[in-house]
């Protein structure tokens, strides 16, 4: 895997100072850059330029910032890419649908570049994490998934789940606060090759839900793309 330093960051935003800024502090840190000025070419830079993070500004000529966002996350290629959204104060509304959309997080403008540098280093180190030395665990409140005995316990009392169930819940607890689409989880849970449609996910969550009902308000439905695990607070 490559060092984190040498990874490359596509900056879309329209305003002249602010993108210098950017890349001036990105570069200083190691990192490479490409930039885009409207969403249009931002679309075009990511198919282009294949960057390992994206910093997306909200408003946007052509196309918007969130539009930007809610395409990247619908294609398969671009759908895991992480995102950071710039937003202004006045746009809080705007934020919260971008997360919704699937950004991995946002900063608020006016902000110091030394903030951006900072959640982009959390946020590679977030994915990086490898999920194999997890020891084979994951724990959500009161959950845990034991991978090695196939097991899933609340409060210490097993929940049988069927594989398919089983599979669904561990993605979603190896990307919490990630928007998985349906496609996504199809191919990763049933297999590329599988006829099903992305209705067999619904119906699966569905099921999933009823069976740990600690998990009702957690795993979000996420408006025309698919679902994603609330992020538990990230000290626990
Ligand atoms: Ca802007």
């Amino acid at each position: 895997m490559a060092s984190p330093t040498s990874k490359k960051i596509l900056v879309v935003e329209d305003e002249h100072d602010i993108l210098q800024l950017i890349k001036l502090y990105l570069e200083k840190e190691g990192f490479r850059t490409v930039s885009a000025k409207t969403g249009t070419e931002g679309l075009q830079q990511v198919k282009q330029e294949k960057p390992d993070l994206v910093v997306l500004d909200l408003m946007l000529p052509e196309i918007d910032g969130l539009e930007v966002c809610k395409r990247l996350r619908s294609a398969p290629e671009t759908a895991m890419l992480p995102i950071i959204m710039l937003t202004a104060k006045a746009e809080e509304s705007d934020t919260v649908v971008g997360l919704e959309l699937g950004a991995d997080d946002y900063v608020t403008k006016p902000f110091s570049p030394k903030t951006l540098v900072a959640r982009i280093k959390a946020l590679f180190r977030r994915l990086e994490r490898k999920p194999d030395d997890s020891s084979a665990h994951y724990r959500y409140g009161d959950l845990v998934m034991d991978l090695a005995r196939h097991e899933v316990t609340v409060k210490k009392i097993e929940v049988p789940l069927t594989a398919k169930e089983f599979g669904l819940l561990e993605h979603l607890l190896r990307n919490p606060g990630r928007v998985l689409t349906r496609d996504i989880l199809l191919n990763t849970v049933w297999g590329y090759d599988y006829y099903g449609t992305t209705r067999t996910v619904d119906v699966h969550i569905r099921r999933l839900k009823q069976k740990l009902p600690s998990l009702n308000e957690a795993i979000i439905s996420v408006k025309s793309l698919g679902y994603k695990l609330k992020e538990l607070d990230r000290s626990a």
